[in-house]
């Protein structure tokens, strides 16, 4: 049974949807960045462009999964361009931390008596200033609250506006909540203090990256690498050239929330059309995720080579989404309704990527894009009800992390049932469910915790909601 009308969108949702790197550290001290590393047997396996690649155990020293990801097996939605860096807190950091946060809160009245005494002047009370902030900072992150976060980085910053820890810190912050022109701002102070740090600049490609300056972004990871070889970065460099080598080719087009790239072979009526589309589409899903992404978001229209060359994507996918939306329009000369639904997919991706903090599990990305687009469980119901009636339909948790490795037939069924409990969710708590479980994604330690904590259920719940709602729904049980 065909869940899914085209198979060739499956893998393109798929490919889509969910991309975790990871980097896997050799004894050796060298560094191979992949997708989705495990440890099986005495091999490890990882994704790359080129397919599934492992190497022995034994040469391994240990597996960093990027701190997008809640473990091994999660993906991240859209996943930033790079990981951000470990930036060490000031010293004598943990007796300050322990002053400023203790009884389940933050000593205000603490930080305000080391607020006083930096403003005598005395020796070393702004970094106790700068310590005492970030502790605060750790605390709200902890919470989910990244404004008070941001907050408590900018006063710790009146007073130690040198201090390179809480500049990198706020600049990652920004770029979590794809803030990435206001990060350009604490980066370009952290390298004045520190010219020669590789993480300001790999920071500050991330920064143009997202804000579609890809030139900016190219010679800032060419300096990132200058200063310290890092596989991370040359991943993101390869790709942000990839695009840089067709962009003198494109024609551009721009609205108020969209950046269109396109290559000159398409129509600009279809140019025109897509961001008409776009446009609507971005409202519609403004209001009714109650959330507006920070910036522009940049789209490329692709001829079908031009997306096979930049992409590096097998010749079957459709549209991608990495942060910049990629669509091939070969032979296209207007919306269709097609090229629509898919607009209105890809668009969702961005906005739970970015309203999760790039946090969402992959059931809720897919589920959530499938229903943005117009898409209802009505012929997949039967199907469902009788497979988990059998015991055959993937658990929730194992539809958290990536779907990369899945056949047609098991993707198929995992959109399926991803929209199932979507539907569910919207059924019983509408719109207002949905957000607050986005919400918690962003900031909950994992996405069950966040699905407890937004819906007072757990995965097992939620499943079975799911089902008793696509019998009631659909099938008059
Ligand atoms: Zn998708």
């Amino acid at each position: 049974m065909r869940l899914v009308p085209c198979i060739a969108a499956v893998f393109a949702l798929v490919v889509s949807s969910c991309v975790s790197a990871d980097v896997i550290v050799l004894k050796n001290g060298n560094r191979i960045v992949g997708m989705n590393a495990t440890a099986d047997g005495d091999r490890v396996t990882y994704q790359t462009s080129a397919g599934q690649l492992s190497i022995p155990k034994a040469i391994v020293a240990r597996i960093e999964h990027d701190d997008f990801s809640f473990s091994s097996a999660d993906g991240a939605g859209i996943a930033p361009p790079v990981s951000a860096p470990q930036i060490e807190p000031a010293t004598g950091y943990e007796a300050i931390a322990q002053k400023t946060i203790h009884d389940g809160g933050v000593d205000y009245a603490y930080i305000e008596s080391l607020e006083s005494e930096a403003r005598t002047g005395a020796p070393g009370a702004t970094n106790k200033v700068a310590a005492a902030c970030y502790a605060a900072a750790q605390f709200f992150l902890a919470k989910g609250d990244s404004a008070s976060a941001i907050q408590q980085y900018r006063q710790g910053l009146e007073f130690a506006p040198h201090n390179f820890g809480l500049l990198m810190n706020l600049a990652v912050l920004y770029l979590r909540e794809s803030q990435f022109t206001e990060a350009l701002n604490p980066l370009q102070q952290a390298r004045e203090i520190a010219p020669d740090s590789a993480d300001v600049y790999k920071l500050m490609g991330w920064a143009y990256y997202g804000a579609d300056k890809t030139a900016e972004a190219i010679d800032a990871w060419k300096q990132a690498i200058k200063l310290r070889p890092d596989p991370d970065v040359i991943e993101a460099l390869k790709k942000a050239e990839r695009d840089q080598a067709l962009e003198s080719s494109y024609r551009e087009g721009e609205t108020a929330h969209f950046d269109l790239k396109y290559y000159g072979g398409a129509a600009p009526e279809l140019a025109r059309g897509i961001l008409g589309a776009l446009e609507n589409d971005y409202n519609d899903l403004q209001s009714q995720l109650d959330y507006t992404p920070p910036e522009q978001i940049a789209v490329i229209l692709y001829t079908g080579q031009a997306f096979a060359d930049i992409t590096r994507a097998p010749s079957w996918v459709g549209a991608l989404n990495d942060g910049r939306i990629r669509i091939p329009v070969e032979g296209l000369t207007s919306v269709t309704p097609e090229l629509a639904r898919e607009l209105k997919h890809e668009l969702t991706h961005s906005f739970v990527g970015q309203k999760t903090h790039y946090r969402a599990p992959t059931w809720l990305q897919e589920g959530m894009a499938q229903w943005m687009e117009g898409r209802r469980s009505s012929s997949d119901a039967a199907y469902l009800v009788d497979a988990a009636g059998r015991g055959a339909l993937p658990s929730l948790a194992a539809l958290d992390g990536s779907w990369i490795g899945f056949t047609g037939d098991n993707a198929s069924v995992a959109y399926a049932w991803s929209l199932a409990v979507i539907e569910s969710i919207i059924a019983r708590g509408g719109l207002g469910d949905i957000n607050r479980l986005l919400d918690a994604m962003a900031s909950a330690p994992s996405p069950q915790v966040a699905v407890l904590q937004a819906l007072n259920m757990s995965y097992d719940e939620l499943q079975q909601q799911a089902v008793d709602y696509l019998n009631h729904a659909y099938l008059n049980n």
